[in-house]
């Protein structure tokens, strides 16, 4: 069972998390439990190490030595609330685990989880409480997984011990065809496949940390996302995660995502030879800039290209430090750099044997006098580019244009 920052908010809701975990034990489960820190807790102390660092430090292991504290603060306070009504229970921090991971600080890799502790406690009979998002390296740094990365562990110990279930708590009862923050009428799916899913989480849509589903789909974990805002029992209301031929029904468009953490960055005049594309993007690479959807276009005369890719707001800074620094080497004649740009995805496992999904959702844009600035595709998924003060409209629009609200 995983709890999120919300359902960890205050110790009241810690108690309400204890009712969800005395039910489970009711029907019989061992269980173990992974945790957020506080909501908003992780904010602040990230902020705490900007301000100490004069700057971003994420790829420090003091970094990660005060970011993790948040989840320990959860985990012991949910161990002392079991223990009080009577259940025993214990806390563990990610090293005494372990979850081993590499030295990738600020996004760590899980290399190993070692589950004796887990057995010794089902044994004990106790509840396993444990901090989500850390681990420890082979030679004894703490580490974190990345934000949202409690996602990520409580999949990971799920299947370390061959759990029957991950069950992911959080503030919404289940996923939804939109962020039900921005459409009221969007309606939660029974069920999504590994592959929506997995998508939607790397679109930016909240839910799930990208990794954790990759790690359910390859390990074979059962996840069901569900609300921890309501008391045990109350209301069942969940979405599971299946195989795609689980799902009866193909949905052609299951899903429209918003992200506004997105940028683009244009490099105007670059010289049109061989080679120039890739010193431009291993620059980047070495910098650890993660790069999306990637566009060139060609002056007419056939000398020069411009080429424009879209990168996280926060990497902007890092990114245009490094193109600064291969100026010469890459030839550009000038550079610009946007971050009033958004992302919309719309994703659907039946697109692939449909016509026509595009040419609607370039319509439906086009009709609200939005314009497209880029263009991405895969086979379950189409994102474009547009000015983020259309970001609302434009999710609205599509969420109404593919019947999303409605029940079928
Ligand atoms: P937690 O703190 O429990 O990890 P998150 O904030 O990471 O929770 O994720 C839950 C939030 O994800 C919801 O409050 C919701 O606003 C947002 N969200 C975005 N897209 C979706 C979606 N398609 N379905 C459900 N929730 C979504
Ligand atoms: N507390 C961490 C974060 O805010 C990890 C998590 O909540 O999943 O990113
Ligand atoms: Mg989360």
């Amino acid at each position: 069972m995983k709890f999120g920052g919300t359902s960890v908010a205050t110790v009241e809701r810690i108690e309400r998390v204890a009712r969800h975990v005395i039910a489970a034990r009711k029907d019989g489960y061992k269980v173990v439990v992974n945790l957020s820190a506080m909501a908003g807790e992780t904010d602040r102390l990230v902020g705490l190490t900007e301000m100490a660092g004069r700057g971003d430090v994420s790829r420090t292991a003091d970094y990660d030595a005060v970011v993790s504290t948040g989840e320990q603060v959860t985990a012991g306070l949910l161990a002392i609330i079991l223990r009080r009504q009577g259940i025993p229970a214990r806390s563990f921090a990610g090293w005494q685990v372990p979850l081993v991971t590499d030295d990738t600080h600020g996004s760590a890799e899980i290399i190993d989880i070692d589950a004796t502790a887990f057995e010794t406690s089902f044994e004990r009979g106790e509840v396993a409480v444990v901090a989500g998002f850390q681990g420890v390296t082979a030679d004894g740094r703490v580490t974190t997984l990345g934000r949202g990365g409690s996602d990520t562990t409580a999949v990971a110990f799920a299947a370390a011990i061959n759990a029957a279930r991950c069950d992911i708590y959080t503030d919404v009862d289940g996923v939804y065809t939109t962020d039900p923050r921005i459409v009221p009428d969007a309606r939660r799916l029974d069920r999504i496949s590994f592959e929506e899913m997995l998508e939607m989480a790397s679109q930016g849509a909240k839910v799930l940390q990208t990794r954790s589903v990759g790690l359910a789909m390859n390990h074979g974990v059962q996840v069901r996302v569900l609300s921890s805002l309501c008391e045990p029992g109350e209301k069942a209301a969940c979405t599971i995660i299946v195989d795609e031929d689980d799902i009866m029904e193909r949905r052609v468009v299951s899903a429209v995502v918003p992200s506004r953490a997105e940028a683009k960055i244009s490099l105007l005049g670059v010289p049109n030879i061989p080679g120039r594309s890739a010193i431009i993007f291993a620059a980047l690479a070495d910098g650890k800039v993660n790069i999306d959807m990637i566009v060139q276009s060609q002056a007419r005369t056939g000398e020069a290209a411009n080429l424009s890719f879209t990168l996280k707001e926060g990497d902007v800074a890092r990114a245009l430090a490094v193109l600064a620094e291969y100026k010469d080497e890459i030839g550009f004649s000038d550079i610009v750099a946007d971050q009033n740009v958004s992302k919309v995805s719309i994703i659907g496992v039946g697109m692939n044997d449909h016509s026509g999904v595009a040419a609607k959702m370039f319509k439906t844009l086009g009709d609200r006098s939005i314009n497209i600035q880029n263009i991405s595709t895969s086979e379950i998924k189409i994102s474009v580019l547009i000015p983020s003060e259309y970001t609302e409209l434009a999710v609205r629009a599509l969420h109404d244009a593919f019947s999303l609200g409605e029940v079928r």
